[in-house]
């Protein structure tokens, strides 16, 4: 098996090493694509006004001067263009996936692009305590846990343009209470702090904070099995499509023609 391992938080990011050391488990053939620099909440973003450079780090590394979808899209229609990856493992990230967090997230959109490619693709995040621990988010969880929760992935057939998100509690190996699969949850919007500060220059900049969005953990949703100490398994799929609204938008127009 050939794996492609990538992320959001840039080649030199510490969840990227766990990653490593989780795909060596499953494979000797690893191939790590990643951005250059971090881009946490690139989202599903592609460069199309600058150019591209690749970096070649050492066998089998490269670092990419753009998103994490230009790092799938460079791995797959470049650098593993004559031996494709059979599965994309996209972090581990450093903090949470979940919720709508799936739509910021380049961690998420980075095995986004891997289903659209046909490939089978799985995001792994970390959950961290608190802000503020930059580099030192400990893994331990993700470490431990991502081989259990890898295998039965990797036997059962993916349904075409589907991914699936992980998110590891932040605990202790021992603290965690198994694995919950569940639907992707939605939080009260509550995320919204701009800080404004001045350079030196004396023109003022801003900052969103990172302040905990507000939520009321819906059933058997990724916010709640995370809350309760799981291992939130999310399937997800790239069709926005919002059922319901079909049929009343339908009849909304009906009478335009
Ligand atoms: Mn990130």
């Amino acid at each position: 098996m050939r794996i492609l391992i990538t992320n959001d938080d840039g080649i030199h990011a510490p969840g990227l090493a766990v990653l490593k050391q989780i795909a060596r488990t499953l494979s000797d053939d690893v191939w790590a694509v990643a951005p250059g620099e971090e881009q946490s909440g690139a989202g599903h973003s592609l460069t199309l006004s600058r150019p591209i450079r690749l970096k070649r780090h050492g066998d089998q590394r490269y670092s990419v001067s753009g998103t994490p979808t230009d790092a799938v899209m460079l791995a797959l229609a470049h650098v593993m263009k004559d031996a494709p990856p059979d599965l994309i493992l996209s972090g581990v990230n450093r903090g949470a996936n979940l919720a709508e967090d799936v739509t910021y997230s380049g961690t998420v959109s980075a095995a986004m692009e891997g289903a659209l490619a046909g490939v089978r693709s799985i995001a792994l995040s970390q959950v961290y305590p608190r802000e503020g621990m930059g580099d030192t988010v400990p893994f331990a969880a993700a470490e431990s846990w991502a081989g259990r929760v890898l295998a039965p992935l990797l036997e059962m057939p993916f349904e075409a343009g589907t991914l699936v998100n992980i998110n590891f509690p932040a605990l202790a190996p021992g603290m965690v209470n198994g694995v919950r699969v569940c639907r992707q949850g939605i939080r009260d919007y509550g995320r919204l702090r701009v800080v404004e500060r001045t350079d030196p220059r004396g023109y003022p900049y801003y900052w969103f904070g990172l302040v905990p969005a507000i939520e009321t953990p819906g059933h058997m949703t990724d916010l709640e099995a995370v809350a309760e100490g799981y291992v939130a398994v999310t399937p997800l799929h790239l069709d926005l499509t919002h059922g319901p609204g079909l049929a009343s938008l339908a009849e909304r127009f009906a009478a335009v023609g």
